[in-house]
């Protein structure tokens, strides 16, 4: 039996996540100024709105930050810290690790754990790859540079699991799943990221009505609270996407929601991780 279905664990949890990817992939890019522009409404408007939302509810969440971001927009960082919320990685300007050698995801994952422990006296548990895009490699090196959790992958949804480690794939031979690591997944879903319902140019929707995406992020809660006793509901959201003032209304009438069903608890990833570990190996 899992530890996610123990007697003593919340009827349902929901973790709330931002990814404050801010200009850091536009810098990479190299992209005109709207783009720019579009990107520092995250730092100028969504995360001091995204804040003082979590403060009001007094809701704790965990942020997905990359490097470039903290250290080009330090009053953000101020903001996330000053709540109850926690830092975790999200490479250094945005990278796509499915296209970058080895060695410097290596030295990319490195420098952004320094960052988070400049920033909080501690070195971060969690990693979320920027696009949830992965190398065959990034996560034993994600595992190896000692984070406890990963947040890319979407083998599941309500319950964490293991990554395994070692899964071979052939046209020739087939498929041989290797042996569970480590590292623990915190399962992500693009119909519970604000992107792609909201953000044109992401070759899906795009400018989705708010009324659609609550309907789907309410079913994932609903549904999870009926049938996934002990689960965990997470939504991936930007500060540049939800900052929106009608998208901040619809994340305020999910909060209300969540917040209406009995047993149910908001919580930062790290504290939903540890909870998950003991007898789930
Ligand atoms: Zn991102």
């Amino acid at each position: 039996m899992s530890a996610d279905t123990g007697p003593d664990l919340p009827r349902l949890t929901v973790a709330l996540t931002f990814d404050h990817d801010a200009i850091s992939d536009s810098v990479r890019r190299g992209d005109p100024p709207v783009k720019l522009s579009h990107a520092e409404f995250g730092p100028r408007v969504g995360v001091p709105r995204s804040c003082e939302l979590l403060e009001r509810e007094r809701i704790p969440a965990t942020w997905f930050v990359p490097g470039h971001s903290s250290q080009t927009f330090p009053a953000s960082i101020e903001l996330i810290l000053r709540g109850d919320s926690e830092l975790a990685c999200h490479g250094w300007f945005h990278e796509d690790f499915s296209t970058i050698p080895a060695d410097e995801q290596r030295r990319i994952l490195h420098r952004s754990i320094e960052e988070v422990v400049r920033l909080t006296g501690r070195p971060p548990k969690g990693f979320r790859a920027p696009y949830w895009a992965l190398g065959s490699e990034t996560l034993d090196l994600v595992a190896d540079a000692g984070f406890v959790y990963d947040s890319s992958l979407m083998a599941d949804d309500y319950r964490l699991y293991r990554v395994r480690r070692g899964d071979r794939h052939s046209v020739e031979h087939g498929t041989s799943f290797g042996r569970e690591g480590p590292l623990i997944e915190v399962p992500v879903y693009w119909a519970m990221d604000d992107w792609p319902h909201f953000e044109p140019g992401t070759g899906k929707d795009g400018l989705s009505t708010p009324s659609q995406v609550l309907e789907i992020w309410l079913g994932e809660l609903r549904y999870a609270y009926d049938h996934a006793p002990g689960g965990l509901v997470m939504v991936t959201m930007h500060p540049e996407c939800i900052g929106r003032g009608h998208r901040m209304a619809m994340l305020e009438r999910f909060i209300g929601e969540a917040k209406g069903l009995d047993g149910l608890v908001f919580a930062r990833l790290e504290a939903v991780v540890e909870r998950f570990q003991p007898g789930s190996s």
